[in-house]
């Protein structure tokens, strides 16, 4: 499938309703505004589009299929499809937006691709893109992740990219932000900032969104030919908000079809610090370049978040959520740690297929949503944004006992 990235939202600005925009330095608002100058020209590009179309389908492995999960779907009383993301190459829907960001970097004369990670997801996706063209990869983790994500350093290491130790702070996800910004603003020249989802000034979330798209585009054009309609409901898991953008795009003018966000409420929705529900329990405000919902102290600063999905804990969202959330478009909803991991399990061992503990939060809301259609049910396309290989060993050390696992 060509992609073609025709969207209303954002204005020129960048807004979405009054979310997004561009709050940074002036020195780095030049240096942004060339992204989004080229970026603009590169997207009416059919060479561009031609390349980017020809590496989703040869390198990722696209379009990726849908399921339809059938022992899931008789348990549950409705029609229940996944799309297949965690099929792609490295596992998930990173790449998409990886690809996408690494060949317009290439474009525009830069050698080096630079980003921070977090649990170290976007950091091999975005390594994987730089070997696969030839540019050089700084990848900036705080030095507790770095600990605590040991196999997914390794990756980045194997692939050639450079992990960048931070020491200060937290030494966390917010401290190698901080880092990557300051590096790039050394070196705006050579470098190009990755940003790891549809969040950050604009054009990011633009961006990121319109890389994604294609799940969306493909999945639309799968379910007329599978089911000869389109989906009653969309489900997909939130945390920057990529991947329920990438699906989200192409039915936002459905009428026909509810959308569903989930968000993860951690160990305890009602305490800051225990969950990362920045939609459900946030307010608006400006951080990390762009204005939306956040879960936010009262100095405006950041607060602690958690979910045992590290993919998920983001102190903020993508504007375009909190604009879809405000014009009542998208329903956002929440699911726990235990919930998602029993969701882990269940789609595991009904349909042989072991999600990433993100993706699980979007199945564990399938349910319920499923559960609650009865006894008329419906057809629920849910985007299954990854696989859950990285997540084996934390599961089976946390709750391998209540699951059966040998000890
Ligand atoms: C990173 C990640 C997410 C969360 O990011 P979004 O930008 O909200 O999509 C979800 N699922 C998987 C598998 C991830 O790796």
């Amino acid at each position: 499938m060509q992609n073609s990235f025709t969207h209303k939202l954002p204005n020129t600005e960048g807004y979405f309703g009054e979310y997004g925009g561009s709050f940074i330095p002036p020195d780095l608002q030049t240096i942004i505004s060339e992204i989004s100058d080229a970026y603009d020209e590169i997207k009416k590009d059919k060479n561009f589009l031609s390349e980017l179309t020809s590496l989703y389908q040869h390198y990722v492995g696209r379009p990726s299929p849908i399921f339809h999960a059938k022992r899931l779907s008789a348990k549950y009383g409705a029609d229940i499809y996944l799309k297949r993301e965690d099929l792609n190459h490295t596992g998930a829907h990173k790449i998409n937006h990886c690809l996408g960001e690494a060949l317009l970097a290439k474009k525009m004369g830069k050698t080096k691709l630079i980003a921070e990670t977090g649990a170290g997801q976007h950091g091999v996706a975005l390594a994987t893109a730089a070997a696969l063209l030839g540019m050089e990869c700084d990848i900036y983790m705080g030095e507790v992740d770095i600990a605590k994500e040991h196999p997914n350093v390794v990756r980045m290491r194997i692939l050639g990219a450079k992990v960048i130790p931070v020491t200060h702070g937290r030494k966390t996800l917010k401290e190698a932000v901080d880092a990557a910004f300051e590096a790039y603003l050394g070196d705006p020249v050579t470098q190009f900032y990755a940003i790891g989802s549809v969040v950050g000034p604009h054009p990011f979330p633009k961006m990121v969104r319109d890389f994604q798209s294609i799940v969306g585009n493909e999945a639309r054009a799968q379910m007329l030919e599978m089911t000869g309609k389109l989906p009653d409901h969309i489900v997909a898991c939130v945390g920057g908000g990529s991947n329920a953008i990438g699906i989200f795009s192409a039915f936002l003018e459905d009428e026909s079809v509810a959308l569903h966000g989930v968000e993860p409420s951690g160990r305890n929705l009602e305490k800051i610090g225990e969950h990362a529900a920045t939609l459900s329990k946030g307010t608006p405000g400006v951080m990390h370049g762009f204005k939306s919902y956040m879960l936010q102290n009262d100095a405006g600063e950041p607060e602690v978040v958690y979910s045992v999905a590290s993919g998920l804990d983001y102190p903020s969202v993508g504007p375009q959520h909190s604009y879809l959330k405000d014009i009542g478009r998208v329903s956002y909803h929440t699911i726990s740690d235990i919930e998602a991991i029993d969701a882990f399990f269940e789609l595991s061992r009904m349909e042989g297929i072991i999600p990433a503990i993100e993706s699980a939060h979007a199945i564990a809301h399938v349910a319920k949503l499923a559960a609650s259609l009865a006894p008329e049910g419906g057809a629920i396309l849910v985007n299954l944004s990854g696989r859950g290989d990285k997540d084996i060993d934390f599961v089976a050390a946390e709750y391998g006992k209540e699951y059966d696992l040998p000890q």
